[in-house]
């Protein structure tokens, strides 16, 4: 810094030349002391000055950005994405361009036409909405596939389509029994019927070659560039895999890992304890900016296909208890021991936990690790919080547990008012994403995407955040959970860095700090909304990685 003291007044030793400043609009810090201030520069990988001190900065040799009024911000931190096997569906059969189930079966049969060699046909992403009952038939499938299997999971990954040749080379038929953690769909004869869900696609997808780890490292690499358009800066990946870490550890070796990353390893709910010495020596595999130092557990399913596990049980369509109150993937008792385990061992927890009994399994196990553990630093955080009991929106701030939000998903879409709001009955369906109940309680919120399930583009998340709505058509959903754009913000950048434990030196704006930022093409605070917002640049450690067209 320039500045030093002697007596009482500063004296300027040697006045501080940047290598780019950033100014000419509002740039949004993320710090308590002040939300805003109107220059920033940079040198280095870092921060060296804001405000007054950041203008006088500026040399014949700095690089200036001028906002031209936009607002700049913190680089944002996805706290749960899937950047390897997302950027990989892009590489493959997708459906970016489709609108219905015909425009989707048209663009199978094109890109099965234009791969005759590949063995089989795996995609990913087509939305429940576009079939019945969320079900797509195999037959559909067939008529594009007839000759070779072909796999394709829907935009949540929680349920798979499947063609009869697929069907036909897993040997799967009206005598196979479902297994503990999933669903075959059947005919009334027991057939299967196309969709498979959970654990079932496991069934068939074992016998589709495996993704390798140059599959996934392509798919890494054209993740990360998703990730960076969007002025997402670091992320916490939400399922590492062993050939992912090994992705990650490639792509950082060749130095071409840009974002700053968490990776969640994956627990295999198959195996026990004994995973734990695989964990620890996968731990030691850094790399820079890679570090996997979380350990994902998958607690149930999801809503809409009644996998989500439920305190109370499922509707029928007439409102009548069926009886079936969802999956745990991890028995309760086991998963605390398992988290007690992990708490023990240093790992941070990353939940995924959608029904309201899943939430409060996470929120038990973290209180069973804090009671035989006392307080740790590791940061335990639940994804998703979809379903949430009133009673336990306080033991988030009491245990130290971090709300994980998904923003995108609150609001009445199909998802919603088809395959939700019917089948949980009106009071659960009110009580959905309760951000701000969390917030005001005083629990602490980080954010993220979980692309590919949604877009990875933060300011479409935000501004669901904020308004509650995603089309101008639809109902506010829940509307008094809508959070202050502020908090909304700071969830998205400090937050998710708290989650990262990277909040030293990421998430915020202020002098010292890394130089992550994300700079937008307009204010949305004051001028239209996040949704019709672009990121016009990305930066990471004082370099441009995406500018905008
Ligand atoms: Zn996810």
């Amino acid at each position: 810094m320039p500045l030093t003291c002697t007596g009482s007044d500063p004296v300027i030793l040697s006045p501080m030349k940047a290598d780019l400043v950033v100014r000419g609009g509002r740039i949004f810090t993320a710090e308590p002391s002040a939300s805003f201030i109107d220059a920033v520069a940079i040198s280095g990988h870092r921060i060296v000055a804001v405000g007054d001190e950041a203008e006088t900065a500026v040399a014949t040799s700095t690089h200036v950005i001028e906002l031209d009024g936009a607002l700049a911000t913190p680089g944002f931190i996805d706290a749960h994405v899937h950047p390897a096997t997302s950027g990989l569906d892009k590489l493959r059969c997708h459906f970016d361009e489709a609108d219905d189930a015909d425009s989707a079966i048209e663009i199978i049969a094109t890109y099965a036409t234009a791969n005759p060699d590949r063995p089989w046909i795996i995609g990913a992403g087509w939305p429940q909405s576009w079939f019945q009952n969320g079900c797509p038939a195999r037959e559909l499938l067939d008529r594009v596939v007839p000759d070779r299997p072909a796999l394709i999971t829907n935009t949540d990954g929680h349920g798979a389509w499947a063609n009869s040749k697929a069907f036909e080379v897993a040997g799967i038929t009206r005598a196979t029994l479902d297994p503990p953690d999933g669903r075959i769909e059947r005919l009334p004869d027991g057939s299967p019927q196309g969709t498979l869900h959970e654990g079932a696609i496991r069934l068939v997808e074992r016998h589709a070659p495996e993704d390798t780890v140059d599959d996934l490292e392509a798919g890494l690499l054209r993740g990360q560039r998703e990730l960076l358009r969007y002025g997402i800066t670091g992320w916490q990946d939400a399922i590492v895999t062993e050939k992912i870490h090994e992705a990650y550890l490639r792509i950082a070796g060749d130095g071409g890992l840009i974002g700053r990353v968490v990776g969640a390893m994956w627990w295999d709910r198959n195996r026990g304890l004994e995973q734990i010495h695989e964990l620890v020596a996968r731990r030691e595999r850094t790399a820079e900016r890679f570090r996997p130092t979380s350990v994902k557990l998958m607690l149930d399913g999801v809503v809409e296909n009644f996998t989500a596990s439920m305190l109370e049980s499922y509707l029928d369509e007439s409102g009548q208890s069926t009886g079936n109150e969802g999956i745990d993937f991890i028995d309760p008792e086991e998963l605390n021991e398992i988290v007690v385990f992990l708490d023990d061992h240093d790992f941070q927890c990353h939940f995924h936990a959608i029904g309201d009994r899943g939430v409060r399994n996470a929120l038990d196990a973290i209180e069973a690790a804090r009671k035989r553990n006392g307080p740790s630093g590791n940061r335990h955080h639940i994804a998703h919080i979809q379903v949430v009991h009133p009673d336990d929106i306080g033991r988030f701030v009491a245990l130290e547990a971090i709300a994980n939000a998904q923003p995108l998903w609150a609001n009445n879409d199909d998802y919603q008012t088809e395959l939700t709001r019917p089948f949980i009955g009106e009071e659960r369906f009110r009580r959905q994403y309760p951000f701000r109940s969390l917030l005001v309680d005083g629990a602490r919120m980080g954010m993220g995407s979980d692309w590919g399930v949604s877009t990875a583009n933060v300011m479409e998340e935000l501004h669901v955040a904020v308004t509650r709505i995603w089309t101008d058509d639809q109902e506010p959903f829940g509307p008094d959970e809508a959070l202050d754009p502020i908090d909304a913000l700071t969830a998205f950048t400090a937050g998710s860095a708290y989650i990262n434990h990277a909040e030293k030196d990421t998430g915020s704006i202020a002098a010292g700090k890394l130089a992550d930022l994300a700079i937008l093409d307009r204010d949305p605070l004051r001028e239209g909304s996040f949704r019709e917002t672009q990121v016009a640049a990305t930066i990471v450690g004082g370099e441009i990685v995406y500018e905008g067209k």
